[in-house]
């Protein structure tokens, strides 16, 4: 038997000389063309992805690879992968939704664990990513998006076989999906019950697979979506649209799809949760003399009164001119207004005299914050 095992690399498809991640990224090629998941009653595919995943057992492992390198097969393989050691009913290296995974940017928990099981399970989540404006986050938005995903196939509606024939009953376990095999273990022979290898515990068969999706029941198809995304949305919220995942199997609901957002930075507004800020500079007069001026809100600008004195670094917050509340949208977060004073640079001859002469018009009086630093210093330095 052992002789007639195919190559490993070219099993996998790879050079000799193929790297780690070449080898990874064949193996996860071929386990997701083969996994028995999406070839449903295939013994076909159930070997070929017997025969991957031993392919990247060895070759993935670089003492085992070096061996098989050097001896072929019989380095790698003394009791014999082949000899029905390893076996159906094993766990597989390969989870479904790991494959899933590397081609959405990670479904995560629920989805198909028991899915070597007649029984009905839910579809895997999957998740998509979506960048928002600011502005779009702020006060929502609403996107078209176009999803890739696993699909229930249009021509055989899921069932995998030839529009006009059926998945039969399989003969090996007579549909039960569970068949009885004697094993050798430490304690002599041994009656388990394993998922039936002929059907991969489907319990049916495909005589004449759908030609439009190969037999798989399903295919990777891209679905428009309408997303309305609601207001005061922040960087990593998660929006569930229920069934919008990958289908169920067995009569099992389909998965969600979350959108997960990242926020865009604003060139004048910060946010903190619902609270915005922002940086308002004003004139060493105005800052002196008080006076009306705009000062910009994510509504708009509005009229503020900036006080006389006013010092670098004063804020002033106006309530209720943030960010909408993303489950109350009629409740808003807090905008605050930090004032800078941008001190006059370039200036003429005549400015700076007559800077100097209102400069040497004042006393300690017109400061506040100078007398006591200085009072301060006094007492360290005496
Ligand atoms: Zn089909
Ligand atoms: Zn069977």
């Amino acid at each position: 038997m052992a002789d007639q095992k195919r190559d490993y690399y070219d099993v996998l498809g790879v050079s000799k000389g193929a790297s780690e991640d070449e080898l990874k990224k064949a193996y996860r090629k071929m386990a997701k063309q083969y996994h028995p998941d999406l070839n449903p009653g295939d013994t076909v595919a159930e070997q070929k992805f017997k025969e991957v995943n031993e392919a990247y057992e060895v070759l993935s492992d670089a003492d085992k690879r070096r061996k098989y390198d050097q001896f072929g097969h019989a380095g790698v393989d003394p009791n014999g992968f082949g000899g029905g050691a390893g076996g159906f009913g094993g766990a597989y290296d390969v989870d479904i939704n790991d494959i899933f995974n590397t081609f959405f940017g990670g479904g995560f928990g629920g989805g198909s664990t028991s899915r070597r099981r007649n029984g009905p399970s839910k579809g895997a989540n999957l998740k998509y990513g979506m960048t928002l404006e600011f502005m779009e986050a702020a006060f929502g938005v609403e996107k078209d998006i176009t999803v890739t995903k696993e699909d229930v196939c249009p021509s055989c509606k899921g069932s995998g076989a030839q529009p006009g024939t059926a998945p039969e009953t399989c003969p090996s376990c007579k549909g039960a999906g569970r068949v009885q095999q004697q094993t050798k273990t430490l304690f002599g022979m041994t009656m388990v019950t394993k998922d039936c290898p002929a059907c991969a515990g489907r319990g049916t068969v495909i005589r004449t697979p759908c030609t439009n999706c190969g037999g798989r029941g399903r295919k990777i198809a891209k679905k428009q979506l309408h997303i309305r995304v609601p207001a005061g949305v922040d960087t990593g919220d998660m929006l569930p649209i229920r069934g919008e995942g990958e289908p169920g199997r067995n009569g099992g609901s389909n998965g969600d799809l979350y959108i997960e957002f990242k926020v865009k930075k604003h060139e004048v507004f910060s946010r903190n949760g619902k609270n915005t800020s922002c940086d308002v500079p004003i004139t060493l007069a105005q800052a002196a003399l008080g006076g009306e001026i705009k000062v910009p809100t994510i509504d708009g600008p509005v009229s503020y009164t900036v006080p006389e004195g006013t010092q670098p670094g004063d804020t002033y917050t106006f309530r209720g001119k943030g960010i909408p509340d993303k489950q109350n949208q009629n409740m808003r977060g807090d905008h605050t207004v930090k004032f800078t004073i941008e001190i006059p640079i370039r200036l003429t001859e005549d400015q700076k005299s007559k800077l100097r002469l209102f400069d040497s018009s004042l006393t300690e009086k017109n400061y506040a914050k100078r007398n006591s630093f200085f009072e301060k210093l006094k007492g360290i330095f005496r």
